[in-house]
């Protein structure tokens, strides 16, 4: 049991966008006795990279009553619509296929049969490029710039949720301006020690000052230091190296390729990985995420030069394993963001389960009204450890791609599939995929990170649904579900039509 009567403190180890969404969300359910403190190094810094949010950053920002307004203006975002994923499939110029933000409301996506969407599986039994039922695909295809988006939201002509891009810096800054301004404490300090009682629970950490700091619950967001979870309180790690291949990245700066910053982040498949392009206002952030196993540091700073045909400034080599911690709530000690785990930048997952675990956390803290019962921590870390495996699934499948044409993309294809994902996939040879088959990823029927539609996007733009695999499910639809059907592909036929004319003109 966790007793958090009467506590008087509790302490942030890391001031990156972790710790301090953490401090803002801790902050608004402890009493303005207990104080929030936030203790973060300005000699080591944050990771500077973590520039696109998912959608439930919009929420996130709510539940910390940030006006997105303030955002925008403060973190220099753009508007992130989804993804794009380019060379995955052949490696040719034209191979690009999209994972975009599709909203419910989306016709397609609206009519849901036990879980299934018969408009999405008529889609694919018609080699109907998924997008293609979205309005708003034609802003993010034509480059279209942000007021334009911005106007196409207001006035609900797409169906698709924004998100947003940011950067990584200013994030963390804004976080900071707006805790600073909440009564939260903020101390520029190097922890160097960790101390813990016969019970294991942390009491205390001493900074290289010698300073002494007590505390009655630390959230560690030490980024990938990993001070305290792992180290002084013990949680088993699970790499996930055997299944995904990723463990270093360059990140840089570029100019934007187009005229406007794109409403997608790219990733764009190169000969021992993929390269990340992240379009905000002024620059666009970008990487080249690889596996050291393919290619050395030097090779990989110079392929990125030789595929933009430009020179860059590299800012450093990242190195990570993919893999998560088992317990990330361990007594007294919460770990979040890239101290808690991280899988690689691929749909730009990270701070969307950071935010997801807060959340939790915070639902649980106020349902236990300060007496956090073992069974809600151990619910708590199944339920945290459940959504990593959904993001190792997912990511999974973009690898599970036709590519073979590098020793890298060769392995990657050797590479063994997570038990759950080779069962969905041997599913998706029978039917398309549906809610009840990703239930497993959840625990008491939260949602997890990613909706079914999601997993579709990426499947489908890789081919990996048979065409002839949802026939049984059309066939068996009413006679209704079928004339809807065939009204829908009609609608389909229609737009398409609409827009070669217009494109004409
Ligand atoms: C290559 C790469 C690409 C990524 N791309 C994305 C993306 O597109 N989307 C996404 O959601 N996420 C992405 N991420 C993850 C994202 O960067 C993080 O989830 C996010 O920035 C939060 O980081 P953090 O706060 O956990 O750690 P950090 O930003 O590293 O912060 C750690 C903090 O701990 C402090 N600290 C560490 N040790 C000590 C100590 N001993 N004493 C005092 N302070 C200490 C540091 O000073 C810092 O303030 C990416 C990560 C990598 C590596």
């Amino acid at each position: 049991m966790l007793n958090l009567r009467g506590a008087k403190r509790v302490v942030i180890l890391g001031g990156g966008t972790a710790g301090w969404f953490a401090a803002l969300s801790l902050r608004k359910i402890f009493s303005v006795a207990v104080e929030i403190r936030v203790i973060e190094s300005s000699q080591i810094g944050v990771v500077g990279v973590g520039e696109g949010g998912l959608l439930n950053l919009q929420a996130a920002l709510h539940s910390i009553d940030i006006d997105t307004n303030d955002f925008v203006c403060e973190t220099g975002a753009t508007y992130k619509w989804g993804f794009s994923y380019e060379g995955w499939r052949t490696g040719a110029k034209d191979d690009r296929y999209f994972h975009p933000f599709a909203s419910a409301e989306g016709l397609a996506s609206k009519w849901e049969k036990s879980g299934g969407f018969p408009l999405i599986s008529a889609m694919i039994h018609n080699g109907i490029e998924m997008p293609d039922y979205l309005r708003g695909m034609e802003l993010i295809k034509n480059n279209a710039s942000q007021q334009e988006a911005k106007q196409a939201l207001d006035d609900k002509q797409v169906d698709i949720i924004s998100s947003f891009h940011f950067d990584s810096y200013k994030i963390a800054e804004f976080f900071k301006k707006t805790a600073l301004a909440r009564n939260i404490v903020h101390q520029d300090a190097i922890v160097d020690d960790v101390q813990t009682n016969e019970q294991g629970r942390v009491v205390a950490v001493v900074t290289r000052e010698g300073e002494r700091i007590e505390l009655d619950l630390v959230v560690d967001a030490s980024g990938l230091s990993r001070k305290i979870i792992g180290k002084v309180v013990p949680s088993r790690w699970q790499s996930f190296g055997e299944h995904l291949l990723m463990d270093r990245a360059i990140p840089f700066y570029m100019p934007h390729p187009e005229k406007n910053p794109g409403l997608v982040s790219r990733a764009i498949a190169l000969s021992s990985g993929w390269m990340w392009q992240i379009p905000l206002v002024n620059r666009v952030g970008a990487g080249y995420v690889y596996s050291s196993k393919h290619v050395s540091d030097e090779d990989a700073a110079a392929e990125i030069e030789s595929h933009l045909g430009y020179a860059v400034k590299p800012q450093r080599v990242i190195r990570f394993e993919p893999g998560c911690y088992e317990q990330v709530w361990v007594g007294n000690v919460l770990s979040v963001g890239l101290a808690s785990g991280f899988v690689e930048p691929l749909e730009a997952t990270s701070i969307g389960q950071m935010i997801e675990s807060v959340r939790n956390f915070v639902r649980v803290l106020t349902l236990s009204q300060g007496i956090v019962s073992d069974s809600a921590v151990r619910e708590f870390n199944m339920s945290n450890h459940q959504s990593w495996i959904e993001v190792r699934d997912f990511l999974r499948m973009h690898y599970d791609c036709p590519r073979r044409d590098t020793p890298f993309w060769r392995d990657v294809a050797a590479t063994p599939l997570p038990d759950a994902y080779r069962a969905l996939k041997e599913c998706m040879q029978l039917r398309a995929p549906r809610l009840l088959d990703l239930e497993g990823y959840t625990l008491h029927g939260r949602r997890g990170i990613f909706h079914v539609i999601n997993w579709m996007f990426v499947a489908t733009g890789l081919g990996l649904i048979p065409r002839d695999a949802v026939k049984t499910e059309l066939m068996a639809l009413p006679n209704e579900g079928k004339q809807a059907v065939g009204e829908f592909l009609a609608w389909l036929q229609q737009r398409k039509t609409a827009a070669t004319a217009a494109a004409a003109t």
